[in-house]
């Protein structure tokens, strides 16, 4: 499986699945990456995103993890990028919760 996989500077990461942007008709990560005020770290190479910095540039802070890339290619895309984020007291505070999130439960 082709996977574009990066670090960001908070310690999360990105990952794309490639094959699934192949098909994507709307290339919208790469759009909204590109607007004014987002990190505009991504291009299109071939048909799919790719970086135009290096891994470390990257990571030092070139993405501003504005979350648009993720948002938009769950509305528009082919949903094959997920973004990781460590959000230790979000964690902790569901962890104290009686009740889980509507969004956490099973359906
Ligand atoms: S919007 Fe999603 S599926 Fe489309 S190119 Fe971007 S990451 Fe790939």
């Amino acid at each position: 499986m082709k996977v574009l996989e990066f670090e960001v500077r908070s310690g999360g990461s990105i990952r794309i699945e490639l094959e699934k942007c192949e098909s994507c008709e709307t290339k919208a990560c790469v759009k909204m990456c590109n607007t004014q005020g987002m990190g505009q770290i991504l291009e299109l190479k071939d048909g799919v995103p790719a970086l135009k910095y290096s891994l470390e540039e990257v990571k030092r802070g070139a993405c501003t993890e504005d979350l648009g890339c993720e948002l938009e290619c769950e509305l528009h895309g082919n949903k094959a990028l997920v973004i990781t984020l460590p959000l230790p007291e979000l964690d902790e505070y569901l962890e104290g919760l009686s009740e889980q999130p509507t969004y956490l439960r099973e359906a």
